[in-house]
């Protein structure tokens, strides 16, 4: 299988959730330094997108204006969604804008954002296909390609009507990897049968990985109480033969080390490895939480200003730890202007949502459990 990325380190740079100043806006000095960490360490690959706040305009500064052009492979994502764009004009003006905030000059991955069954009818409508196979011709684009967040049959589909993507990115962790509704392994053999390298995203989870319940950490620890957590969940992801990247949304300096050291000399997890694994994920489903991965993709259009992530995460710390009053104390402190119950249910955040959650009424049993 071609592999469009041979000359790396396999941990791409998701630059997503970068590290932020007091003012909550990106802090530039710290990502400048995590930027030349990554590239000294052997990493190449960055991902950004049209709809990350603010991200694309600090990888243009912390990457692109300080480090030779190739040097680095930078990847960004149009987005048809309506939060993003109203028309066909607006979403291909997404492309240089996006040129405009990187100064990139070209990019070298180019991807459709988060498409699933419904959206992908959009892309259509408002030609994006054609338009990036021309932005190929130009060489403005070097491969283009698409993230994904539905069914493997969906994928099938897509990838029948379009059989010049060149790569796919999939959500893709050992959480998610039988999941009945994410079917990571399903969609990742879909891919794999089609030919097409895999990028992996989410590889843990929204941080949830990092940071497992007890019993989880339990299993990993018996293995090998030197290997992180989220260790264990990179190298499961990087170890699948036909994926060519794996991302992580690093966002502060701890998170990088950690990721490096697992990667820089990056070893394929052993059978006995895979089967602590199994049991890892064994223990993890004996929790309810909410998948929830903090992709902030709900939150720009809600007219309450919820912060739906965060909530989400708070819920999900006593779902999986326990200790009702401090998560209510928590949420108390954390949420005081937009709470949960300050809902309108006018549903944006759920058409946004590529996890397709049902947040309206999560966050009914949230204002319930812990208001
Ligand atoms: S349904 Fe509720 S949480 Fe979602 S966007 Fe509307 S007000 Fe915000
Ligand atoms: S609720 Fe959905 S859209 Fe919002 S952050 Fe979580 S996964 Fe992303």
């Amino acid at each position: 299988m071609a592999n469009l990325v041979n000359d790396c380190m396999k941990l791409g740079f998701g630059m997503m959730r970068l590290p932020r100043s007091a003012d909550k806006s990106i802090d530039i000095a710290r990502t400048e330094k995590m930027v030349d960490a990554f590239l000294a360490a052997g990493g190449k690959y960055f991902d950004t997108a049209f709809v990350y706040e603010g991200s694309e305009e600090a990888t243009g500064k912390a990457l692109c204006a300080r480090h030779p052009r190739e040097s680095y492979y930078l990847a960004t994502k149009l987005n048809a969604a309506e939060f993003a764009c109203k028309n066909a004009e607006e979403a291909l003006a997404e492309f240089e804008t996006s040129l405009q905030r990187t100064g990139a000059g070209y990019f070298d991955f180019y991807l459709l954002h988060a498409l699933d069954g419904e959206n992908k009818k959009k892309y259509e409508e408002y030609g994006v296909w054609d338009y990036v196979r021309r932005l190929k011709e130009k060489g403005l684009v070097k491969h283009y390609g698409f993230s994904f967040h539905d069914s493997p049959e969906v994928l099938d589909e897509i990838l029948n009507e379009h059989p010049d993507a060149e790569f796919v990115q999939l959500q893709i962790n050992y959480a998610d990897w039988e999941d009945a509704r994410v079917q990571s392994r399903r969609c990742y053999e879909v891919a794999t049968a089609h030919g097409k390298p895999v990028v992996v995203m989410e590889p843990v989870k929204g941080g949830t990985l990092a940071d497992p319940p007890e019993r989880v950490k339990r299993e990993l620890n018996a293995q090998n109480p030197n290997i992180t957590p989220s260790s264990w969940a990179i190298r499961f992801a990087a170890s699948l033969p036909n994926v060519m990247i794996v991302l992580s949304g690093m966002s502060d300096e701890a998170q990088m080390a950690d990721n490096l050291a697992t990667m820089k000399d990056f070893q394929p997890l052993t059978p006995e490895q895979q089967e602590t694994i199994v049991r890892a994920r064994t223990a993890l489903n004996t929790y309810d939480r909410i998948a929830c991965t903090a992709c902030k993709y709900c939150t720009p259009g809600c007219p309450m200003q919820i912060e739906i992530p965060r909530v989400f995460s708070t819920m999900n710390h006593y779902k999986m730890y326990g200790d009702l009053d401090g998560a209510r104390r928590s949420y108390a402190f954390r949420f005081k202007e937009s709470k949960a119950s300050d809902c309108i249910q006018c549903g944006q955040c759920e058409g946004a949502c590529p996890q397709h959650l049902p947040i309206i009424s999560l966050l009914e049993e949230v204002a319930r459990t812990l208001e």
